[in-house]
C-alpha cells in the first residue's frame, strides 16, 4: 500500500520511524509518464523504500501562464504510482514548503547562467531551492533525475557536492516516444499537428546537421528556436511550437 503524506510535519514523524537507510527519492511535478516511471523503477531496483513527490513548484516558473497551464492529473498519477508499488507519495503544498516566503534561496552562478538559465531567469534558483528543501525532508540515500533536463541534473549534482549533502544523484536516460520525441508532461498540451511536428525537433538534434543548419531547418519547419548548443558532450536545444516550449538533448556524436 502506498502511503500518501500531505503534511510536512507528518512526514518528518514518519521519516524518523523508517528503519532503513536504503531510501530512493524521485521528485516530480506530476502528470506522470513513462519517463517518470523509469526513474521510479530504477529507484525500486536499487532501494528498499522509494519515495516520490509531486509538487508543481511555483518558484521555478518564469511565466505565470506556464505555471497555470501546467497539466495536473493527480488521480491518474496516484494510480500509476500505486501500480509501481511506490512506498510513499509526498504531496506538500507551497505554503508548507515555503514557510520563508521564498526569502531563502539556493543559487549557482556559473553553469546556471547559460542556456535554460539565460532564457528562463530565476528558473534554476527555483529548482535548486525546492530540491534542497525536498532532499532535506526526505534524506534519501539516492535521488533520481532524468537526463532530459541535463543542465538541471548537472546543477543538482554540483549543488549536492558543494553543500556536502549526503545523497547520491543518479541520472536516468531520456525516455522517448516511438517517433523519438522525448516524453514530457508539457507534450499533452500539443495538438495533433503540433505533436507531429514536435518529433522533428528530436530528429533534428540527432541528425548530422551542424548547429547553424539545424537552427535554419527548425526555423523553416515552424519552430522558434531559443538555442541549439553543444556542451558537456551533448547537443542541447530549446524551441517553441506556438506557445509551448520544448527542450531536449542527446549525447554528442550519436
Ligand atoms: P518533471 O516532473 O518534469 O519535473 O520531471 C521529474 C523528473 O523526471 C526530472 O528528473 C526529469 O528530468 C525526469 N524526466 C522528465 N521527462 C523524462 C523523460 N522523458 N525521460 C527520463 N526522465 C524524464
Amino acid at each position: 500500500m502506498m502511503t500518501i503524506v500531505t503534511e510536512v510535519n507528518d512526514w518528518q514523524k514518519i521519516r524518523k520511524t523508517l528503519n532503513t537507510t536504503s531510501l530512493g527519492f524521485v521528485p516530480t511535478m506530476g502528470h506522470l509518464h513513462e519517463g517518470h516511471i523509469s526513474l521510479c523503477k530504477r529507484s525500486k531496483l536499487e532501494n528498499e523504500l522509494t519515495i516520490v513527490s509531486i509538487f508543481v513548484n511555483p518558484t521555478q516558473f518564469n511565466q505565470a501562464t506556464d505555471f497555470e497551464n501546467y497539466p495536473r492529473t493527480l488521480d491518474d498519477d496516484i494510480e500509476k504510482l500505486s501500480a509501481e508499488k511506490i512506498d510513499y507519495l509526498l504531496l506538500f503544498d507551497s505554503k508548507s514548503l515555503y514557510p520563508d516566503n521564498y526569502e531563502v534561496q539556493v543559487s549557482e552562478t556559473e553553469i546556471g547562467k547559460d542556456l535554460e538559465g539565460a532564457y528562463r531567469p530565476g528558473h534554476f534558483t527555483g529548482v535548486l531551492t525546492v530540491v534542497t528543501k525536498l532532499l532535506n525532508l526526505v534524506l534519501p540515500m539516492r535521488a533520481y533525475f532524468g537526463e532530459k533536463d541535463y543542465q538541471q541534473y548537472l546543477l543538482i549534482k554540483k549543488m549536492v557536492s558543494a553543500l556536502f549533502m549526503s545523497v547520491e544523484i543518479i541520472a536516468c536516460e531520456t525516455v522517448r516516444a516511438p517517433d523519438l520525441l522525448a516524453l514530457s508532461s508539457r507534450n499533452s498540451r500539443l495538438n495533433a499537428s503540433q505533436r507531429e511536428k514536435a518529433a522533428l525537433f528530436a530528429k533534428g538534434l540527432q541528425s548530422n546537421y551542424s548547429g547553424e543548419e539545424l537552427i535554419q531547418q527548425l526555423t523553416s519547419w515552424g519552430f522558434k528556436v531559443d538555442y541549439v548548443a553543444e556542451k558537456w558532450q551533448r547537443r542541447l536545444g530549446a524551441v517553441w511550437l506556438d506557445d509551448i516550449r520544448l527542450i531536449d538533448n542527446i549525447p554528442f556524436g550519436r
